[in-house]
């Protein structure tokens, strides 16, 4: 079968699927931070953030949640909804950590009194940088009601993550969510992998995302594994 390309990110390579409706999404062994200027290989890494996030998105899904996800095809890749994205990545914060912790001058691991939900701008020529709701409503990037949509969504399936994750014995501290238009409705796309969330241990705090990665903790791909085994022994 030839592929035809629709679009190559740092982190998965997106196809054209057999139908106008779909497309194929390939994870790939690349780990970047820092918008890229930090980049490796980790062989590996792709297979274990497909099978993460195939996991956590058929957990959502049966429990309500619409996704672009149709069906697995392998190791590394799926067929998804060909949803049109909105660029704004939508981030959820259950405890301080990041550029919210360096920012705001807030040791990392502090509790929260609410739930942080945040927004930036998907530009990696720009750096994601955070977005308000009005000014993403005033540049026509989503409108209020889809906003206000993402953001129920979003707080929804924080709240499924959290109850999934206690099971594991994982603290979910952070993750990114992006969501598509798709049929006339806001569904779920992208990952939920540990490249896109901070997954903390619960009794050691030891970390087990790509925070590893990022700050030269050790070996990557041990946590993203740890993870998995996790998820599998909660959901399989
Ligand atoms: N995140 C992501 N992609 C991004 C930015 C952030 O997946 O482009 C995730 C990140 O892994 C973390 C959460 O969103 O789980 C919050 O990230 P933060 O704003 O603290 O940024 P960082 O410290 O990663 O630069």
């Amino acid at each position: 079968m030839s592929e035809i390309l629709l679009y190559e990110g740092k982190s998965k390579v997106v196809y054209e699927g057999p139908d106008s409706e779909s497309c194929i999404m390939r994870y790939k062994d690349t780990a970047t931070a820092f918008n890229g200027e930090k980049k490796e290989d980790l062989s590996g890494k792709g297979k274990l953030n497909s099978s993460i996030s195939n996991l956590i998105f058929g957990y959502l899904m049966k429990n309500g949640v619409e996704t672009h996800l149709i069906k697995i095809i392998d190791d590394t890749s799926a067929l998804v909804k060909k949803a049109e994205i909105i660029m704004v990545e939508v981030i959820i914060r259950n405890v301080a950590a990041g550029s919210f912790s360096k920012k705001y001058g807030i040791a990392e691991g502090t509790a929260l009194k609410n739930t942080i939900v945040e927004f930036s701008l998907k530009s990696d020529q720009l750096g994601d940088p955070m977005i308000n709701e009005s000014q993403i409503t005033a540049i026509g990037i989503a409108s209020a009601d889809e906003l206000a949509q993402m953001t129920k969504l979003a707080l929804g399936i924080n709240d499924l993550l959290c109850a999934l994750f206690v099971k594991t014995g994982i603290k979910l501290i952070d993750f990114k969510l992006e969501f598509g238009r798709y049929g006339g409705k806001i569904i779920l796309c992208d990952e939920i992998s540990p490249d896109s969330c901070r997954f903390w241990d619960a009794d050691t705090n030891k970390k087990l995302d790509k925070d590893v990665f990022r700050r030269d903790l050790g070996d990557v791909l041990e946590g993203y594994r740890d993870v998995l085994g996790r998820l599998q022994s909660v959901l399989l």
